[in-house]
């Protein structure tokens, strides 16, 4: 592997090596993070990384697209039945960039959208004042119930009436629960509203079956590839036929420059395996692995926000343990067991230094864990936890993580 770097770059061939390892040698719990196949390694590092394609498959502003020209099809053809949506534009560079020019498409700069207040588990670009979804638009952001700490859609629907949004944002970043994206559509339809419906998480799970569709109930759809759907790092926006043009042009000319080519070829790939039976047992297994570990851990006396969870995400409030999210985050570093400090629901802390710590069972999962080993990380959680002081007990978890790892090394191939 990497023998060409190794032969003309030795620093970063050593960088390599050793991230290499440490990704093999830990649990990787952070619910966004995947592995991907070789075959999608292989077409990320293609020559198609060498090819200016300005524009779409027919109508591009450079010539020698012969090639280009059938794989951004291939890739927006199997986006479209894999989600059974009308159109899909497969350019945009990530999930925010996605996000912005949805936003520029259904708004104009000072329009009022709506969407989950970030420290309530959306996303920065669902219009939190630090992102530019924040500053050029009217954000008016809800939040949870704060009793059950989930979804309230009749605030929701309050919310809209009261304040017309232009766009209503669904899907979220660190939300633990199924959504109801029909009653979105339906608040949004009351209202004069789109909807628009941010999956980025939950992309993988809602092609294997495992999580309701927004697309029939949305009018545009933006996701990450690189989460549950376990493809490159990029991103598409799927939406009705009326409204293509708009979505196009928001992404090319409106947002971007010419698209990343290898990355379209490697989306072609990944969705290529996301249309396979064996993709669908995963994502089923992705949520299976979820329930199971939440339920230990809660066994443990961890306090799961909301009571558990539907998906692969489980957000953990840590007040119980007398502890906030980062200490312990790191420390779980040091054992091997990767995970992100996360704010909860109403966090009395900073945001910075939040309360809470979010996991996922993505990762795990695609190296072909199951319920007993998720009982396993549950246990080595707990250790770390009581022990977060403790060198030796850290050391000693560490152990147990590498020979964890290396009984689940990361695949090569999904597809047999
Ligand atoms: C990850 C994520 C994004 C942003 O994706 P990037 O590729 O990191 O820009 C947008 N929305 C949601 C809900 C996400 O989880």
């Amino acid at each position: 592997m990497y023998r060409d770097i190794q032969r003309q770059d030795q620093n970063i061939y050593q960088l390599l090596l050793q991230e290499e390892k440490r990704q093999q040698d830990s649990i990787r719990l952070i619910p966004s993070e995947n592995y991907v196949s070789k075959a999608v390694r292989e077409a990320t590092g293609s020559c198609l990384t060498n090819k200016y394609s300005e524009g779409y498959p027919q109508k591009r502003y450079y010539e020698g697209q012969q090639i280009t020209d059938q794989i951004e099809t291939i890739a927006i053809e199997r986006a479209k039945k894999l989600f059974g949506a009308d159109h899909a534009c497969v350019q945009p560079y990530s999930g925010s960039v996605a996000n912005v020019a949805v936003y520029t498409a259904f708004a104009e700069p000072g329009d009022t959208i709506m969407g989950l207040a970030l420290p309530f588990g959306g996303h920065l670009t669902h219009g939190w004042k630090v992102s530019v979804t924040g500053k050029f638009f009217n954000a008016v952001q809800y939040e949870l119930d704060p009793d059950s700490d989930r979804l309230d859609y009749d605030a929701i629907e309050k919310m809209a009436i009261q304040h017309k949004p232009k766009v209503i944002v669904s899907g979220a970043t660190a939300y633990s629960r199924i959504i109801d994206f029909e009653r979105f559509g339906a608040i949004a339809k009351k209202v004069g509203a789109f909807h628009f419906c941010d999956m980025a998480h939950i992309a993988g799970l809602i092609a294997a079956g495992a999580h309701p569709n927004p697309v029939p109930y949305a009018d545009v759809v933006s996701t990450t590839t690189h989460k549950s759907l376990r493809g490159p790092r990029g991103a598409m926006i799927l939406c009705k036929e009326e409204h293509a043009k708009r979505v196009n042009k928001a992404v090319f000319p409106g947002m971007q420059g010419g698209p990343h080519m290898h990355t379209i070829t490697a989306i072609a790939v990944a969705l290529g395996e996301a249309s396979t039976d064996s993709f669908k047992q995963y994502g089923r297994q992705v949520v299976k692995n979820a329930a199971r570990l939440a339920q230990k851990l809660m066994e443990f006396g961890f306090d799961i926000v909301s009571g558990g969870t539907d998906n692969h995400l489980i957000l953990m409030d840590l007040r119980s343990k007398g502890m906030l999210g980062k200490k312990l985050a790191k420390a779980l570093d040091s054992a091997g067991i990767v995970t992100n400090y996360n704010t909860i629901p109403n966090d009395p802390a900073k945001p910075f230094n939040p309360s809470g710590i979010r996991i996922g069972t993505p990762a795990v999962t695609t190296r072909g864990m199951k319920e007993e080993q998720m009982d396993t990380i549950a246990e080595l959680f707990n250790e770390v936890t009581a022990n977060v002081e403790d060198e030796n007990a850290i050391a000693n978890a560490a152990e147990k993580v590498k020979q964890l790892c290396s009984q689940f090394p990361v695949p090569d191939s999904f597809v047999s």
